[in-house]
């Protein structure tokens, strides 16, 4: 094994980052072996559900959702429990890993989590699905609230680094991200949090960024690639330098850093991997099916006939 797991530096996934095309493909059989030793040939399917949508009082400049986005999308405040059950459904008959439940903002009053938390009860009392949500800022209350309505990860991405973060946000910072993820882990839950590639970030960015996700030790790392929405501030960002083999490079980095946990292939799989599935799957063990909080993806009986198409298997709960 040509990858030090234990002792890997900085300079060191740098040089992942910029290896040459013709090295890739040891690159990916190294990363491969690991993969197969934590993983198995497995892909986890996670559906995500967009709760609440819209009108948020942040400035994310990739999100459509944000108060600056002139993007065409619904908007609403809690999703009805109707069409969280239906979601909720399609997790349990199509046996997907997760139900990844998503809510636009950053902070939410006591009274809009136990809304909430009422119908992820529901929910988890009828389906007895894993949940994870993506929820913004959370008092030590309201996080417990959630726990308790069965609530057993939670998603918070860093989503680029720390000196690059102000470039793609201003009305919050790098740091209070960090301290609701360290927040939520001391209360015990489960954390996902990941990035997304394509924001304007150079390589030492993305290499501060899953190093920092490393230190945080999450379950799942989800790996987005842009997809410039009509009506954001980054519509019309050139995303050209996403190859396929960069991308891949992205994964195996994220794999090597974070040996254990779930690395998710998340928003962008579907424009910028396709056609290189097989070799996403060294990588990657997880991917969403049927679209992101507001962008279209790949519907899930394709996503379960491309995974097996591609050799591997798509994992059921035990
Ligand atoms: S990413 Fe989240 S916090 Fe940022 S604008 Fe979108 S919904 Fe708001």
């Amino acid at each position: 094994m040509k990858y030090d797991l234990k002792n890997m530096t900085r300079e060191m996934a740098l040089s992942i980052l910029e290896l040459p095309e013709k090295e890739l493909p040891i690159l990916l059989e190294e990363v491969y072996e690991i993969r197969k030793k934590y993983k198995g040939n497995t892909v986890g399917i996670h559906l995500l559900t967009n709760a609440r949508s819209g009108d948020c009082s942040q400035n994310c400049t990739y999100c459509a959702q944000s108060r600056d986005s002139k993007a065409d999308i619904d908007k609403y405040k809690l999703i009805t429990y109707e069409k969280l059950q239906q979601d909720g459904y399609t997790v349990k008959e199509k046996n997907l890993a997760r139900h990844c439940i998503g809510l636009s903002g950053i902070r939410f009053s006591d009274g809009e989590i136990s809304e909430f938390a009422d119908e992820v009860r529901k929910l988890k009392k009828e389906t007895n699905s894993p949940i994870c949500c993506s929820i913004g800022f959370l008092t030590e209350q309201q996080a417990v609230m959630l726990r308790e309505a069965g609530v057993d990860r939670i998603n918070h991405n860093l989503n680029t680094s720390r000196k690059h973060y102000p470039n793609i946000c201003t009305s919050h910072t790098y740091e209070e991200r960090l301290d609701n993820i360290k927040r939520l882990k001391s209360l015990g839950f489960e954390l996902c949090c990941g990035g997304i590639i394509g924001l304007g970030e150079d390589n030492t960015d993305v290499v501060d960024m899953l190093f920092q996700i490393q230190s945080i030790q999450p379950k799942a790392v989800p790996i987005n690639f842009l997809i410039p929405l009509e009506g954001t501030a980054l519509e019309h960002r050139d995303t050209s330098y996403l190859t396929g083999d960069y991308c891949l490079k992205i994964l195996c980095l994220a794999r090597l850093l974070c040996p254990q946990s779930d690395i998710r292939c998340a928003a962008g799989r579907e424009v910028y991997l396709k056609g290189r599935e097989k070799q996403m799957f060294y990588a990657a063990d997880s991917i969403f099916a049927s679209g992101y909080l507001t962008a279209d993806g790949q519907g899930i009986d394709d996503t379960i006939k491309m995974i097996t198409d591609a050799g591997f298997q798509y994992y059921v709960e035990p």
